[in-house]
């Protein structure tokens, strides 16, 4: 089992810090992609990549805003294996520290991005950099994956898989705690409309009230259909959830509204098409409700992931992580990432990285040192192990 040198851990620390001061916030005025979020962080990205020898190539997400993929030219391995971890962040919103002074204290890195996702990506970049002064020579083909537009919905891995990359493995940064994770759930989003008769609002008796309608679907949430999903059980993430998450309709006091929509949002369980989960959601809906007129727009949908735990990849990155957390079997988390796309395109996936998600997205943002430092060494160790054994099953 590996521990850093100091040398090394300062290593890892400095890049964590230098990564953290180039911003790299995805979010505009009007709370969607903004331009060219990830510009100067790629750019930084393909130069230390390029240091440590490997060829880059960018793809296209969006003008300013590049995938990129990386590896050795030398390696000749049939197998191939990626790192990965996406370079943009949320706002810095509301932020109750300096979100890219990237300070550290109390044994932690402060600052936007340091647990979401960027101590993940100065993990894998450092033990990637510390792999090949130590020239190890892989079974495997590895390369390194950074992707743009994560937390607006894992848009950059979507246009990466359209744009033909694929790997046989592939280990997604996210703060996992250093844990190997091997599932998550899939993510619906969906309006629910209800549609009425607007009226006077001193004779509503001729109208026909959305809002009333709307009622009926909320009843028919909470009572029936939530406590029917726990009939279906993962064995890693449970039963899929709904929540209704906002809702809107009306114009005044003295008008029966005709319109009226909710919400939702469904975790769906992994392999499940969300076009079946809507379609059993809106039929058994309108069988419950036979009086009133529904409809399921705005669809925006994520895959879950599920990689078997007897995976040999699987097998590999937990006997380097149980080493150094004691994990004796792969867990789930309920966040998606950008494994979903990957996952779907037919890649094992693994979430693994430092930090607890609890501080992602927070006012004050900070990654555990200790967790940065066991990342890269657990990535280190993955490594050596793929100098002597394929990681790819
Ligand atoms: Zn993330």
């Amino acid at each position: 089992m590996g521990t850093l040198t100091d040398d090394q851990a300062t290593q890892v620390r400095n890049l964590l810090a230098t990564l953290v001061k180039i911003p790299s916030v995805n979010e505009n005025k009007h709370h969607g992609d903004r331009a060219e979020a990830e510009r100067a962080v790629s750019d930084y990205v393909e130069t230390y990549l390029r240091r440590i020898g490997m060829t880059v190539r960018r793809f296209p997400h969006a003008p300013g805003r590049d995938n990129i993929v990386a590896h050795w030219p030398e390696q000749t391995g049939n197998s191939t294996f990626a790192f990965q971890a996406h370079m943009d962040t949320v706002s810095v919103k509301n932020m109750s520290i300096d979100p890219f002074a990237a300070e550290v204290s109390d044994g932690k890195v402060w600052g936007r991005g340091t647990c979401d996702t960027k101590g993940a990506l100065a993990a894998y970049l450092a033990a990637l950099s510390i792999a090949r002064e130590r020239s190890l020579d892989f079974v495997d083909k590895v390369y390194f994956v950074a992707t743009v537009a994560e937390e607006t919905g894992c848009k950059g891995a979507e246009s990466l898989v359209e744009s033909g990359f694929k790997v046989d493995a592939i280990a997604v940064g996210e703060p996992t705690g250093c844990k190997v994770i091997t599932a998550h759930k899939g993510t619906c989003w969906a309006r629910l409309e209800a549609e009425g008769r607007s009226c006077h609002g001193s004779l509503p008796h001729l109208g026909h009230n959305a809002i009333y309608a709307m009622a009926k679907a909320m009843s028919f949430i909470q009572d029936d259909y939530i406590s029917s999903l726990t009939e279906q059980v993962h064995r890693l993430l449970g039963s899929p959830t709904l929540s209704v998450g906002r809702i809107d309709g009306g114009v005044a006091a003295n008008i029966v509204p005709a319109y009226c929509h909710a919400d939702l949002d469904f975790r769906t369980l992994p392999g499940l098409q969300s076009q079946s989960v809507h379609d059993g959601f809106l039929k058994r809906l309108r069988q419950a409700v036979t009086d009133e007129s529904y409809t399921l727009t705005n669809i925006h949908t994520q895959p879950g992931m599920d990689t078997p735990a007897d995976d040999p990849w699987v097998v590999n990155l937990l006997h380097a992580a149980s080493r150094h957390t004691g994990q004796a079997k792969p867990e789930g988390v309920n966040y998606y990432a950008d494994s979903g796309p990957f996952h779907a395109a037919g890649m094992a996936c693994i979430l693994f990285g430092p930090g607890d998600i609890a501080q992602a997205h927070t006012a004050a943002e900070f990654l555990e040192l200790d967790e940065l430092y066991r990342a890269t060494a657990i990535a280190l160790d993955w490594l050596n192990l793929a100098t002597t054994q394929s990681l790819v099953a």
